[in-house]
């Protein structure tokens, strides 16, 4: 049995891997990559099958934020040429996350930038929530405002909301370098507080941004403290404008390996590919959903993802199947005799390079 194999076999018992074996999942070569996907693979399908849930993010207050957050193109200060724009209306944030919802969306998470909500903002929210749920009462809303006070989780619960998404981010030890408006204490409190309110806790963090493989690693151990229902691992959008521009420190290698560390450390969480999947993973993509049961579908907050249908052919050709929609045959990883959808859309005469006058494809 390799070492893999050895942690692979922990994950599924439920046992927490050492800080040493996870941190071997980052410190893996190359040549060993597939191995660790594999290994990774084999938690992924004993909690998920082959399930891909598709969540919707809806921005419903967008930049202007006087947080100082430096990942953050909304943060006070950036420079970013991303929308701002106050409080959507309810029917423009019932039209939007319906939109995701007709995309195979099975969770919409609605989000706003601020430090954290009045109480006025969350009636708005809340009522924005009931909204959707009367016209779509099986689709989870989670809702994403920030630090929260005494009582507004449990108004959030109350209106119908499923969950509630406050992502750790980083490490304690590396938070002063990302953040010096909050703290982590702060984030960890809202998370538990979401938790005390019977909303499911939804928190994760984002690579990219300096941190060393310890600070992953204890992020990954935090979270896994916290137990939350569902672990968005974003990477890092280093927009042009935010102290973190220019920051290109990930291989697509490299981040699935951190996927996979975060699987065996959360093997039973919703692991939910974040921000960043495209810019990052690029065409590795469709290995990550060996690791992941979760993406969103479509744009982010501040940034366009790929077209959704793009999204939708990725999890079909790679042979998973999206929760929710008609299953299929994936189930059992047997792609033989499963009718073949043709993409006839793909096939383009060539008009260019031999025998023509324009430049060939090179
Ligand atoms: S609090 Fe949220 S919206 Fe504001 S800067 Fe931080 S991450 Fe961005």
């Amino acid at each position: 049995m390799t070492w893999l194999d050895a942690l692979a076999e922990k994950a599924v018992d439920g046992e927490t891997p050492t800080r040493e074996e996870a941190l071997a999942v980052l410190a893996s070569g190359d040549d060993e990559l597939m191995d660790v996907v594999a290994a990774a693979f084999r938690v992924r399908r004993r909690f998920f099958g082959r399930r891909v849930k598709l969540n919707y993010l809806v921005n419903v207050k967008s930049g202007l934020c006087p947080e100082d957050c430096h990942y953050c193109s909304q943060r006070l200060g950036s420079q970013a040429d991303v929308l701002t724009y106050t409080w959507l209306k309810t029917e423009q944030v019932v039209a939007s996350a319906e939109a995701g919802v007709a995309g195979g969306a099975r969770r919409v998470c609605l989000v706003a930038s601020g430090r954290g909500p009045t109480d006025r903002d969350i009636d708005r929210v809340a009522g924005a929530v009931a909204a959707f749920k009367e016209r779509n009462p099986d689709v989870e809303v989670c809702a994403c405002l920030g630090l929260l006070s005494a009582g507004q989780a449990e108004r959030l619960a109350a209106a119908g909301t499923t969950a509630y998404n406050h992502n750790l981010n980083t490490s304690g030890g590396h938070y002063a370098d990302i953040c010096g408006t909050h703290e982590y204490a702060d984030r960890v409190a809202t998370v538990e507080s979401a938790k005390r309110a019977g909303l499911s806790p939804c928190s994760g963090l984002i690579a990219g941004m300096g941190e060393t493989d310890k600070d992953l690693v204890d992020v990954a151990l935090a979270l896994r403290a916290l137990r939350p229902d569902s672990v968005p691992v974003n990477f890092l959008i280093p927009f042009d404008g935010t102290p973190l521009a220019g920051h290109w420190e990930l291989t697509p290698q490299r981040c699935l390996r951190i996927l996979a560390m975060v699987r065996f450390v959360n093997p039973d969480a919703e692991v939910r590919l974040a921000g960043g999947r495209e810019i990052h993973l690029r065409t590795l993509q469709p290995l990550a959903l060996h690791i992941v049961n979760s993406i969103f579908l479509g744009d982010y907050l501040t940034s366009e993802g790929q077209p959704g249908a793009a999204d939708l052919a990725m999890i079909a050709d790679a042979g998973f199947t999206v929760e929710g929609a008609d299953a299929g045959s994936a189930g059992n990883g047997a792609s033989d005799g499963v009718a073949v959808a043709g993409r006839p859309d793909l096939v383009h005469v060539r008009r260019r390079g031999a025998g023509t006058e324009l430049p060939a494809n090179t």
